[in-house]
C-alpha cells in the first residue's frame, strides 16, 4: 500500500494539509468550513468507506479520508 502523508511533508505543509480536517488552522485557511474533508473532495481518489485513498495533488501518498488541504473542492 501506498505511505501515508505526512502533515510535516513540504508539499503537505505548502497546501496546508491536516490529517484531521477538524485541526484545521482557521486562521490560516479561513475558507475551511466545518464538514470539509478529503471524502467530500472532488479530487478523492478512494471509496467513501476508505480511511485513506490517493489524491492527485500528491502522487504516491495516502490522504485520511478526514483530512483537508486548501485545494479542497465540493465534489459535484
Ligand atoms: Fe484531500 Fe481534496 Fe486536498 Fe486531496 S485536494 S488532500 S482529497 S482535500
Amino acid at each position: 500500500a501506498q505511505a501515508a502523508l505526512t502533515e510535516a511533508d513540504p508539499q503537505a505543509k505548502a497546501l496546508g494539509y491536516f490529517a484531521d480536517a477538524t485541526k484545521t488552522d482557521k486562521t490560516k485557511y479561513p475558507k475551511y468550513a466545518a464538514g470539509q474533508n478529503c471524502h467530500s473532495c472532488a479530487l478523492f481518489q478512494g471509496k467513501a468507506s476508505d480511511a485513506a485513498g490517493g489524491c492527485p495533488l500528491f502522487a504516491g501518498k495516502q490522504v485520511a479520508g478526514k483530512g483537508w488541504c486548501s485545494a479542497w473542492a465540493k465534489k459535484a
